[in-house]
């Protein structure tokens, strides 16, 4: 097996067992509804299932918490492959992972045994609720409140209030992240994590959010009003919250530039097909130069969302901090997932624009990827940050 551009080496055979098993599983089960489901705006949950029984939603986490197992780099290259097939899949289950990091990561060894067995088997499905109408990339300005019950010292628990809004996954799951602020004065030191399950009083999936692309991934808003939750379902310490938030998204955005290279690559695929079969002025149109450059432009854009996805996995499993290495994956794989998708919709002229063909999809879920997990602005100041701080020497 050759090695796909952007890849750094030969895979392990650790690696290709998952990539093969991600691939097969894609394309059999995967690809054929995906054009379906989308138009349908459904969530095919039998179809998530046969994820947690294939070992995906364990994929990248260690043995001995119930995990797979499997190195982060590994994980990326599954993600590709179901990402290649079904995008909107691929994100349910990138978001499915996310909102088990934290509890994997800050959770006790109460919270572990309690609430991960169910979800790293895919049982349960993950949501992770940060945002809310009036702050997604200020997120240290959320406004749902986390009130205690009893003593300040020591409360009994917390009562929930307030709204979410575009929590991927929400309506459908049964585990929630919920980032909530003890006083909204007190900015990113007031947020804390609570665990939230389907079925507690005062909670409950509010509007749908009728979406561009991956539509096939339900979203809704999450309302709260007076939801009790007991102080066994705090992750972490009061105001540890913000701190959760950014090292799970530290490691999502990796994911996210994963199944962008997946997307990306799909588009590849069915574009150089394209050009090889159509025949216009005599020829193919594989025999147009001025089509050539755009193809090859294409796959330059693949292989370096592939190149950085990796070398941000890579970091993660070797232990390394990677704010900066997953911002620059997720912000380049998305921005590379735009382009080429948007690229082959011109290659195949008004076959490209026709619902016919996936190509019109592919673009419709490459733009939400440049928005969702920080939005590529965002990413650009972390950068700078980092730039700075290494020119500055802090
Ligand atoms: C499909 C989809 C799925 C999502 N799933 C989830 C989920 O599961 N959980 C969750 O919590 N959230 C989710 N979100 C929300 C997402 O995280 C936010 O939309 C995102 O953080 C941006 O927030 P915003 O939409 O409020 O835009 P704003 O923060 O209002 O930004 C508007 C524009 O201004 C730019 N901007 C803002 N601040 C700056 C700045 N300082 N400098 C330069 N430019 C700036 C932004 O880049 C953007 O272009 C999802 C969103 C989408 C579209």
């Amino acid at each position: 097996m050759t090695v796909a551009p952007g890849e750094p080496g030969a895979l392990t055979p650790e690696e290709s067992l998952l990539r093969d098993m991600a691939r097969d599983f894609a394309e059999r089960e995967l690809a054929p509804g995906a054009a379906e489901r989308d138009e349908a705006e459904r969530f095919d949950r039998a179809l998530f299932d046969r994820m947690g029984e294939l070992g995906f939603t364990a994929a990248p986490f260690p043995e001995s918490i119930g995990g797979a197992g499997f190195s982060y780099r590994a994980w990326t290259l599954a993600m590709e492959e179901v990402a290649r097939a079904d995008m909107a899949m691929a994100i349910a289950l990138s978001v499915h992972v996310l909102s088990q990091y934290p509890v994997h990561t800050w959770g006790s060894d109460e919270q572990r045994a309690r609430w991960l067995p169910a979800m790293l088997a895919g049982e349960a499905l993950g949501a992770f609720a940060l945002t809310e109408p009036h702050a997604g990339s200020d997120a240290a300005a959320i406004r749902t409140r986390a009130t205690r019950v009893g003593p300040a010292a020591a409360p009994d628990g917390y009562r929930l209030d307030g709204t979410k809004s575009w929590i991927s996954n929400a309506p459908e799951a049964d585990r929630y992240l919920v980032f909530a602020t003890l006083d909204p004065g007190l900015g990113r030191d007031g947020i804390t994590a609570f665990l939230v399950e389907k079925g507690m009083p005062g909670f409950r999936p509010g509007r749908h959010e009728r979406k561009m692309g991956i539509r096939a991934c339900p979203a809704s808003e999450l309302i709260f009003e007076g939801c009790e939750v007991a102080v066994a379902n705090r992750l972490g310490g009061e105001g540890e919250g913000y701190r959760i938030a950014l090292s799970a998204l530290g490691e999502g955005r990796i994911s996210i530039a994963a199944a962008c290279t997946g997307l990306a690559q799909a588009a590849l695929e069915v574009g150089a097909r394209y050009l090889t079969e159509r025949v216009a002025f005599g020829v193919p149109l594989a025999e147009q130069q001025g089509l050539r450059f755009v193809l090859a432009e294409m796959a330059q854009q693949v292989a370096a969302a592939r190149a950085l996805t990796r070398a941000a996995a890579a970091a993660k499993d070797r232990g390394e901090p990677i704010a900066e290495a997953s911002s620059l994956a997720k912000w380049t794989a998305s921005d590379a997932a735009m382009r080429v998708t948007t690229d082959a919709v011109q290659l195949l002229g008004a076959a490209g624009y026709s619902r016919e063909n996936p190509v019109e999809r592919y673009m419709r879920d490459a733009k939400g990827a440049q928005i969702y997990e920080g939005t590529n602005q965002i990413h650009r100041l972390i950068v700078a940050e980092h730039v700075l701080a290494r020119v500055s020497g802090s």
